[in-house]
């Protein structure tokens, strides 16, 4: 399951891990583009592989999917689920998104187990082998999420665009997902208007 591409698969320019979940959605601000690559619970695994989050084995997972695809089903929703309650608590102030996150915790500490790091002198919390791993890793990261700074929580400046990152340039002034993608593209489309005018 894991892409021998040098490449990550998913971006990686939200700042903290569940702005990058919520960037798994391309074109989120234009319906007839937005591109959703988040479309099975293979590809959650995926990006909890690429992020490093997952203790499961993935072939394990991968079987318990084959036996149970109904479960498995049900963890990709809720995965999306919590995917746009994290976009929502933090873009759109929605309560019912926060309510969601705040619960989806809860569950995940309840499944979890409190393990010793061997190398450290640190606990931390390990998601359970089965299907609710991937939805336990994600609702951790969302709650961390929440309950940090928000103030540098900003979305790209593209009109379609919408991934969302955490501006930590030394100035705040960060304008665009990424420089080389949406930035670059506007400055050319602007240049070409201007140019027209
Ligand atoms: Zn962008």
């Amino acid at each position: 399951m894991t892409e021998p591409d040098a490449r990550p698969r998913f971006p990686e320019v939200g700042g903290h891990p569940a702005f990058d979940l919520v960037d798994t959605v391309h074109w989120r601000l234009d319906e007839s583009r937005a591109i959703e690559t988040l479309t099975s619970f293979a590809d959650v695994v995926a990006w909890c592989l690429q992020r490093g989050a997952l203790g499961a084995d993935p072939a394990d997972l991968e079987r318990l999917a084959r036996e149970d695809p109904a479960a498995a089903a049900r963890e990709h929703d809720a995965v999306v689920a919590l995917r746009e309650a994290v976009y929502e608590a933090v873009f759109e102030a929605s309560a019912s998104a926060v309510e969601l996150i705040a619960r989806e915790h809860v569950a995940a500490l309840s499944r979890s187990t409190l393990v010793a790091d061997a190398v450290s002198s640190t606990w931390s919390w390990r998601a359970p082998d089965d299907l609710s791993g991937p939805r336990t890793v994600v609702a951790f990261a969302a709650h961390d999420l929440l309950t940090s700074d928000l103030g540098a929580a900003r979305q790209c400046g593209d009109d379609a665009c919408g991934w969302v990152y955490l501006d930590t340039s030394p100035r705040h002034n960060r304008v665009w997902c990424t420089a080389a993608g949406c930035g670059n593209r506007n400055r050319v489309a602007r240049h070409q208007a201007r140019k027209k005018a």
